[in-house]
This record gives structure tokens, C-alpha cells and sequence, in this order.
């Protein structure tokens, strides 16, 4: 059998992903930090399909954590799929954001991600693929969200160069960036605000969590055997790089 990883898989973008890769026949184990009831509720979900799935509590700030999670049986069984989606969006100004905003921003998009990799790089199968959730905003900035912009950035480029490194290996590693995506991210939005994001969008709506698992599905699988290192868009046309 084989098995994912998902961080922040009980909600949102990471939820649709579990349910996706359990679909497939993957073995689910995701991990949340604040969200337990989600968590447990897409677990359930996957096990009454026939699929084992488990959650596990991993605040990926925390090396201690994060260090804990990789004593996962599963994870010794060694990972098949390794999906880093967990991240925080905070919205601030770019004029406002102070160091320890923006230290905590990257302590969770950026070293967190690597925190994960770190600790279960020497438990990953020979073809092992893996998946980073970046942003449109980690290549075209931001004026809300340097910060978060510059987090996703630097994903995007430490992804590129683990692909270049992992190639050889025969191990594959890409990036996908979503655009307006329905999720927690965008529930503060006001009706017009919604509206203005639809309008600028070219195929005229907000993506769904659905949208990104199918293009994660697509990049862990056989049909994509000759790609790497790549930034696959997934945004409805909104940024064309
Ligand atoms: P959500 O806010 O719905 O989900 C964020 C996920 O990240 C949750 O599962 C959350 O877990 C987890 N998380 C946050 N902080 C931590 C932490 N310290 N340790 C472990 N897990 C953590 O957002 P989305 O589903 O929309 O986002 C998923 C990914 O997609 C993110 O990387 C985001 O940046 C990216 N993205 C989203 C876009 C959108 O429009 N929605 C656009 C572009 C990129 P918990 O709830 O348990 O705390």
C-alpha cells in the first residue's frame, strides 16, 4: 500500500488532497496544528471508504513536533507521496509588517516545509514525489502579504533546487501555485470583494480545493513521469507569468 503525507490535510486545499490521494488508493496520513475536529472528520471520511487514514497533531514550527511525527510507524514504512501544503496568509500591509510577524510567517511557510522534508527525507521511497503548495503571490508579490509572498518565494526556488538534487535519485519534486482558491483563506471576503476577484479571473470564478488536488493527483502519478522542478499555475488564467 502505498502512503501520502499531507500536512495541513484536515482542511481546506489539503482536505480535497487526502480525499483525492485516497481515492487512489493511497493511505492517508495527514497532519493539522489548531483544527482537530476537520482533521478527524476527513479521516472518517477516508476510512468508510475502505481507505486507512490517521491524524496526527503537528505544529510544523516546532522541531520537537515535527521530530514526533516522523516516529510514525507509516512514516518508518516509508512515504510514496510527500505533500507540503500546510501555510499562513495574515494579509498585512506591506508598510506595516514588522520582524516577528514576518519571522513567524516564514517560520511556518518556509521552515516548516523544510522541517518536514528534513525529517523524513531518509524515509522516502526510491520514487518518491513531492508536492509543494506555493502561491501565484511567491512570484508576483504582494502588497498584502509581503511577507507571505516571500515565504512562498523562497518555497518555490528550495523546491526547484531539491528537484534539480533528487532527479538523479529518480525521486520527482513540483510546485503548484494556486491562484483564488475557496478555502478558509478567502472566508473574510465581502461580497463585493468576492465578486472583484471573479471578475478578474479569466475563466470567471474562484478555483476550488478540488482544482488543486486533481493537478496534485496529476504530479504524483505516472502520467508526469518526465516532470520536475516545474510552477504549474493553477489560477484560471488571473497571473500568467
Ligand atoms: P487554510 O487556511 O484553509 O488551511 C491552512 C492549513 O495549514 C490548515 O490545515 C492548517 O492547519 C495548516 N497550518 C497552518 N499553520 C500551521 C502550522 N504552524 N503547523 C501545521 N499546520 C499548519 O488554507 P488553504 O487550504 O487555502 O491553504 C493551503 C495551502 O494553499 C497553503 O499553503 C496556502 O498558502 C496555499 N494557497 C491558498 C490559496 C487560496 O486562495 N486558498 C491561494 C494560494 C496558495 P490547522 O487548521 O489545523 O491549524
Amino acid at each position: 500500500m502505498r502512503t501520502a503525507l499531507i500536512t495541513g490535510g484536515g482542511r481546506g486545499i489539503g482536505a480535497a488532497i487526502s480525499r483525492k490521494l485516497a481515492t487512489e488508493g493511497y493511505r492517508i496520513l495527514l497532519t493539522y496544528c489548531n483544527s482537530s475536529k476537520p482533521a478527524e472528520m476527513v479521516v472518517d471520511e477516508i476510512r468508510d471508504s475502505g481507505i486507512d487514514a490517521v491524524a496526527v497533531n503537528c505544529d510544523v514550527t516546532d522541531p520537537r513536533e515535527v521530530a514526533l511525527l516522523a516516529t510514525h510507524p507509516w512514516i518508518s514504512e516509508k512515504i510514496d507521496a510527500l505533500i507540503l501544503n500546510h501555510g499562513r496568509y495574515d494579509r498585512i500591509d506591506a508598510k506595516d509588517l514588522d520582524i516577528e510577524h514576518l519571522r513567524r510567517t516564514m517560520r511556518t511557510n518556509f521552515d516548516g516545509a523544510f522541517l518536514v522534508w528534513d525529517c523524513v527525507k531518509n524515509h522516502l521511497t526510491e520514487h518518491a514525489r513531492i508536492c509543494v503548495i506555493g502561491s501565484q503571490l511567491g512570484t508576483r508579490g504582494s502588497t498584502h502579504g509581503a511577507d507571505y509572498s516571500a515565504s512562498k518565494a523562497a518555497l518555490e526556488i528550495w523546491a526547484k533546487s531539491l528537484a534539480m538534487k533528487l532527479g538523479p535519485e529518480g525521486k520527482r519534486v513540483n510546485i503548484v501555485a494556486p491562484g483564488f482558491v475557496d478555502t478558509g483563506i478567502l472566508a473574510g471576503d465581502s461580497e463585493e470583494k468576492r465578486a472583484s476577484r471573479i471578475e478578474e479571473v479569466p475563466l470567471k470564478r474562484i478555483g476550488t480545493p478540488e482544482d488543486i488536488a486533481h493537478t496534485v493527483s496529476f504530479l504524483i502519478s505516472e502520467k508526469s513521469e518526465y516532470i520536475t522542478g516545474v510552477v504549474v499555475n493553477v489560477n484560471g488564467g488571473l497571473y500568467l507569468p
